[in-house]
């Protein structure tokens, strides 16, 4: 990528997109449909593309579907079970896969195997009422035709045959049960991303500057913004102007928004969460295994802490992880600074983030239980799953921070939130994205509502409308309202990205 050019100060442009992850390469080449004309500079802290969050063995690589993840799915107190947010997040990856198609279909990425597989999701659990739950959830789901290839089974000698690892030595009398979706994937973002800003590198009017950190910005005058930005390599500082910028930071998002000064951004905080893996290193036990095989969390966990024992295709290798476990770090970027949490905290977000700790015992004691494990600790976790893991065959692996939302909230002082926050103001002049979860899969539609509340104007022009169909054609239709579709829409992709 780009090395830093002499550069003038005060350059007019009229994007820019700070930090190099999935995020900021996903509004960057849409707005490069969108605007080709429009001058776009990408600042990276780090020598290269893509390798905080979105590197793939920093996440999952889960494509988040709902298809597995049965925090998706919780029970009602009367037993019944509420879909609502798993049909909304299957939309979310079906519209991020129609996006993907066209960017393959437009030559401008190429290759979709190199960063999306099939790998079949599956729900795992066992003790009777868990089973209980797991075919109350399929016979839900599967209302949904975006749900109905899904299959259940109780059955040990059709699990044998799906996840012959984890049923190996298994009591034929334990009640266990299992949903597989053959639709399912998994993705690595790390690839996905470095494609995009290989493909945006070429454009005469966009320039990526790694190893840049952006440190300051300021409101100017005419409604634009003014940023520092320091080489990290020669020390040296520049300042440019910009019509928009987008803080796709990823946990050095929050930071950023407080410097902004603007109204919408008081009150955040963030509270960051470490992830680390199993990692198998023993290819006999990588081979038997080939799903993402995903259980029910331990109580007081977060929502994205799902057990899961994961099949990952990295640069055409099949690889095994096991996890989350979480880790303690305050900071913000696994490249980032001890600082980071310390330095977050303002008046305006510290009572929200007194209150949130006050009142979130049962995650502060998850935490404090996972950060006092050993490996033969998480070995014995694992062993839910793989009953005779041996400790020397798993390794343990740092994946990315989450920094997790805190918000202030007029009733309870402030709230803890897991999902993703887009913060803008009023004019639209500046976007802030907060919060890792369900994260990447679900980019395009962040994007695309971003798009709204920074572009209002122009998306509901002819022009733009009819690109935003072209590159993402379920756009304005919603998957509850005509899953039919969806599904078809998922054919097309299917085919397009290699997943059949
Ligand atoms: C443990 C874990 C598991 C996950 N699993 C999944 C999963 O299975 N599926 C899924 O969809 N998502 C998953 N996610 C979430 C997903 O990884 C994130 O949502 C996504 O990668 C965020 O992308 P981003 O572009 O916002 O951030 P990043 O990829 O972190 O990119 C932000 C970039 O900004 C740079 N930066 C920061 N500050 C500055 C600055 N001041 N100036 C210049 N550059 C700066 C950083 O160096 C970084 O490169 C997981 C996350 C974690 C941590």
């Amino acid at each position: 990528m780009c090395e830093s050019p002499t550069m003038s100060e005060l350059q007019n442009l009229d994007i820019v997109l700070i930090g190099a992850g999935i995020m900021s390469a996903t509004l960057g080449i849409m707005l490069k449909e969108l605007m080709p004309q429009a001058t776009i500079h990408v600042y990276e802290r780090l020598p290269e593309i893509a390798i905080e969050s979105s590197d793939a063995w920093n996440n999952a690589g889960t494509g988040h579907s709902a298809f597995c993840e049965l925090n998706y799915t919780p029970q009602r107190p009367d037993g019944s079970i509420d879909a609502s947010k798993a049909l909304n997040i299957v939309e979310q990856f079906e519209t991020s896969k129609q996006f993907w198609s066209h960017l393959v279909k437009k030559n401008l990425v190429d290759n979709p195997a190199s960063f999306i597989s099939p790998v079949p999701h599956m729900s795992f659990v066992w003790e009777k009422e868990n089973v209980e739950y797991l075919l109350k959830r399929y016979d839900t789901l599967r209302q949904s035709p975006l749900f109905r290839d899904m299959q259940f089974s109780d059955d040990h000698a059709v699990l044998q045959q799906w996840i012959p690892l984890i049923l190996e030595n298994r009591k034929s009398s334990q009640p266990l049960a299992a949903t597989k979706m053959d639709a399912g994937t998994d993705v690595n973002f790390g690839a996905l991303t470095r494609t995009i800003f290989k493909h945006l590198q070429n454009d005469e009017h966009v320039t990526i500057f790694t190893s840049h950190e952006v440190k300051n910005l300021k409101r100017r005058k005419d409604g634009g913004w003014q940023l520092s930005v320091k080489n990290n390599i020669t020390q040296e500082k520049k300042y440019i102007n910009t019509k928009f910028v987008f803080l796709g930071a990823g946990g050095g998002s929050l930071h950023l928004l407080e410097k902004s000064g603007i109204p919408e951004g008081k009150g955040f905080g963030g509270f960051p969460v470490s992830g680390q893996w199993l990692r198998c290193t023993n290819p006999a036990i990588i081979a038997k295994h080939a799903a993402k095989v995903y259980g029910k969390p331990a109580v007081g966990a977060p929502p994205m802490s799902d057990p899961h024992l994961d099949t990952r295709i990295i640069d055409g290798e099949r690889a095994l992880l096991f996890g989350p476990f979480a880790g303690f770090s305050t900071k913000f970027l696994k490249n980032g600074s001890f600082w980071d949490l310390p330095l977050s905290i303002n008046l305006s977000n510290i009572w929200p983030m007194i209150k949130v700790g006050l009142t979130n015992f049962a995650l502060l004691k998850y935490l404090i239980n996972q950060i006092k494990q050993n490996h033969n600790d998480r070995v014995n976790a694992l062993r839910k799953f793989v009953l005779d893991a041996k400790p020397e065959d798993w390794k343990l692996e740092i994946a990315g921070q989450r920094v997790q939302v805190i918000k202030k909230d007029k009733q309870k002082g402030g709230v803890l939130q897991f999902g993703t926050e887009v913060v803008t103001c009023s004019d639209g002049s500046i976007a802030a994205l907060l919060g890792a979860s369900p994260g990447a899969s679900t980019c395009v539609s962040i994007i695309l509502n971003m798009l709204e509340r920074c572009f209002k104007k122009e998306m509901q022009s002819p022009e733009w409308q009819a690109k935003i169909k072209e590159m993402v054609p379920s756009y304005g239709i919603s998957a509850k309202e005509n899953p039919e579709f969806y599904l078809q829409m998922r054919e097309k992709t299917s085919a397009v990205l290699g997943l059949k």
